[in-house]
């Protein structure tokens, strides 16, 4: 029998700005973006008002006149968040960030006894941040990770071993993991709106409602979670794609185009996995193996590949520091966040609309998930539909590319597909995925 803590701090990222600076405390403070812009995270204080995420920044100031709303400071929060995790090592290395705020530790092995450990963790969290966490103690992930969002903020909740499904089944099927919103609602269309209700329905049924999901589902709804903790030392999440040419490039718009296409497609796994992203990497191989990286981060996370389109030029051309032709391309993303809560926030003043280009987006993502990348193309594509610059079309390269996105979550998710690629190789991760209330 295991004991797994899930830690997740209170509205961090509008906790972390009245930690840093003390003239924020007790105040309604809320991050997010102006004008068009989206509450990403509302101080208690600015929830009294009524403020909620994601709301637009509009709305809330109309509920709550002295509301302070700040932008993002992605640096400061993942700064945070490496702190408040450094509390739970003291006790083991066994310490798995879900989220840039919440994560697991496993305390199957301490001497000291897990609720102690748990509470001194809060406690010097609380007392060195100023943050409050709320935590939830249980057998697996899945009881400590729903009894410490079940009564937040400031939640400390035990659920003894053996009373995982007394614990569960009274709850909404939205608590499932992988339970959406529609999936939630198709599981009450078909009365099966409380878990005891998804576990007391025979597999075959279930399948027919969650398609794949089905198994793990159910196993969960009857409080049997085997996923392990995933130490932080395994590979943070990320996606990335390379491109090898088979013969030597030296046309820039063409590596260009290759890149951009690489952001279609990873940017489109970002959207199916609902995440974001903040940090890109490219990278080149020249001919003679050796290679050369530019790396840039965001100031935001973003889910958009137009929102990286003009960047990938200038980063290209920091990466390519020798005029040595190119054996190979790579882009990757990572800095991984959970996208539910920062989707709708502006993130470039200088492109209005972001709601749009992700609707947009979306929709070029379903058309390419039914037919085939090439049924829509984009400027870039039509690139590459010639030979590069350097070299006659006969001699046109048939270039391999390499997919690498990380271990998808261990969460089922319901009827999900996603674009399929040429070669893919999943790497092992710990998943950050983000997410803030
Ligand atoms: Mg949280």
């Amino acid at each position: 029998m295991r004991t797994i803590v899930h830690l997740d701090a209170d509205a961090f990222f509008a906790s972390v700005e009245q930690s840093a600076d003390p003239r924020l405390r007790g105040k309604p403070v809320a991050v997010g973006g102006e004008r068009r812009g989206i509450i990403a995270s509302a101080s208690y204080e600015a929830r009294k008002f009524g403020v909620w995420t994601p709301m637009p920044t509009v709305r809330a100031r109309k509920l709550c006149p002295k509301l302070i709303v700040l932008p993002g400071d992605f640096e400061k929060y993942e700064r945070f968040s490496r702190w408040m995790f450094s509390y739970a090592y003291d006790f083991t290395p066994e310490v798995e960030l879900s989220g840039i705020d919440e994560g697991y530790f496993d305390l199957t092995a301490t001497r000291q006894p897990a609720l102690e450990i748990a509470q001194i963790v809060r406690r010097a969290i609380g007392q060195s941040l100023k943050l409050t966490v709320s935590e939830g103690i249980g057998a697996n992930k899945l009881v400590s990770q729903i009894a410490s969002k079940l009564n937040k903020p400031a939640a400390f909740r035990v659920v003894p071993a053996g009373q995982e499904t007394r614990f569960l089944h009274p709850l909404p099927n939205r608590w499932l993991p992988g339970v959406g919103a529609q999936t939630s609602a198709r599981l009450n269309a078909a009365g099966l709106a409380q878990i005891a209700h998804v576990a007391a329905t025979p597999l075959e049924l279930l399948a027919l409602l969650l398609g794949r999901a089905a198994p793990a589902l159910r196993q969960f709804a009857h409080g049997i979670d085997e996923r392990p903790i995933i130490p932080a030392s395994a590979p943070a999440k990320s996606y990335s794609q390379q491109e090898t040419f088979a013969a030597d490039l030296t046309d820039e718009e063409y590596a260009l185009a290759v890149l951009q296409r690489m952001a279609d497609y990873l940017f489109a796994k970002v959207r199916a996995e609902r995440k974001s992203v903040r940090t890109l990497t490219v990278k080149v191989r020249y001919n003679d193996m050796a290679e050369d990286q530019c790396g840039e981060s965001l100031a935001e996370p973003t889910d958009l590949e137009t929102d990286i389109y003009g960047r990938l030029r200038a980063m290209l051309r920091q990466a390519w520091k020798r005029r040595v032709s190119l054996r190979m391309v790579s882009l990757k993303l990572a800095q991984v966040y959970d996208g539910l809560f920062r989707a709708e926030l502006p993130l470039e003043t200088a492109t209005p609309q972001p709601a749009a280009r992700r609707r947009l987006a979306r929709a070029v993502d379903e058309l390419r998930q039914e037919h085939g990348a090439a049924v829509l193309l984009r400027g870039h594509d039509f690139r590459l539909r010639g030979a590069p610059d350097d070299i006659a079309p006969a001699a046109r390269p048939v270039s391999t590319i390499v997919s690498r996105p990380s271990a998808s979550p261990h969460v089922p998710r319901a009827a999900s597909s996603s674009p399929s690629s040429p070669r893919e190789e999943r790497v092992g991760s710990n998943g950050v995925l983000m997410q803030a209330n």
